[in-house]
């Protein structure tokens, strides 16, 4: 069974006093485990896709199942990164991951909790700035800490919308890499990263889908054994980056400025 599952979905909203579609009749299916990459034009409907899956969103018509199930609002088995403003300004970086494990966790004793909390900010490098408040943070170690958020609420779905697009090439680079440890070592959760970046989408994906406004037009599966070399080298990888240029051309008329 897929894990989520997109039916016949739309998703309609009201701009000056019309009716506008982000989404159109989209059928798709993720599957359980696999790190999927939504890739696409600004305002092509990626970030909608992932606020209907996080439940923060409704779609119009249509269903939006988890495990067979329809999504009725946001729930401890989906965590999820956005590109900013994703940690509490007021709390430090350790409280941040502490009381996102509290409010998952109830069970958990507040040293577990803290012993836990401690471990992931040394898993993404950020131990030394636990006591810090975002604000102190530079923006790569904001976004570490929003993935160590994440997966400190150990859900079974990680949701992220453009979580590096803000980031210099270097650190985005680390910050790639850390990630897909992270996720292989998490074991089998489902991830649904959204970039407009197919560099990005080549190293992290299991399958691209790319969209058009309000569409999915196509999907592309990656060989599971890829790497940043084989991103470059490999002839069935360096075919599935020309074609999703080609889209990106293709689909860029008539877009939508950011
Ligand atoms: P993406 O993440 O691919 O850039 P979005 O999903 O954010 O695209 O948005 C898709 C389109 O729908 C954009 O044109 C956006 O402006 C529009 N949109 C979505 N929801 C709303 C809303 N509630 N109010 C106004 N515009 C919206
Ligand atoms: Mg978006």
């Amino acid at each position: 069974m897929p894990s989520i599952e997109f039916k016949n979905v739309s998703y309609a909203y009201v701009d000056a006093n019309e009716t506008h579609l982000a989404l159109e009749d989209i059928n798709l299916e993720i599957r359980d485990g696999e790190f999927l990459c939504l890739v696409g034009h600004s305002g092509c409907g990626k970030s909608t896709m992932l606020s209907l899956i996080a439940g923060l969103e409704r779609s119009t018509k249509g269903e939006v199942l988890i495990d067979g199930k329809p999504i009725a609002g946001p729930g401890p088995d989906r965590s999820i990164v956005f590109q900013n403003y994703s940690l509490f300004p007021w709390q430090t970086a350790m409280k941040n991951i502490v009381f996102a494990m509290q409010q998952t966790n109830k069970q958990m004793s507040k040293t577990a909790v803290e012993s836990r909390a401690h471990e992931l900010l040394q898993q993404v490098g950020v131990a030394d700035a636990a006591d810090r408040y975002p604000s102190q943070l530079s923006g790569g170690m904001r976004q570490r800490v929003a993935i160590a958020r994440a997966l400190a609420i150990d859900a079974p779905v990680m949701l992220l919308d453009e979580p590096f697009g803000a980031l210099d090439p270097m650190i985005r680079r680390r910050l790639q890499d850390m990630l897909l440890d992270l996720w292989k070592g998490s074991c089998c959760k489902t991830a649904v990263f959204v970039t407009h970046d197919i560099d990005e989408a080549l190293i992290l994906a299991d399958r691209i889908v790319f969209m058009e406004p309000r569409h999915v037009i196509k999907t592309f599966d990656l060989p599971t054994d890829r790497d940043r070399t084989a991103a470059e080298n490999d002839p069935v990888m360096r075919a599935v980056k020309e074609e999703v240029l080609e889209l990106f051309e293709a689909t860029e008329t008539g877009r939508e400025e950011e």
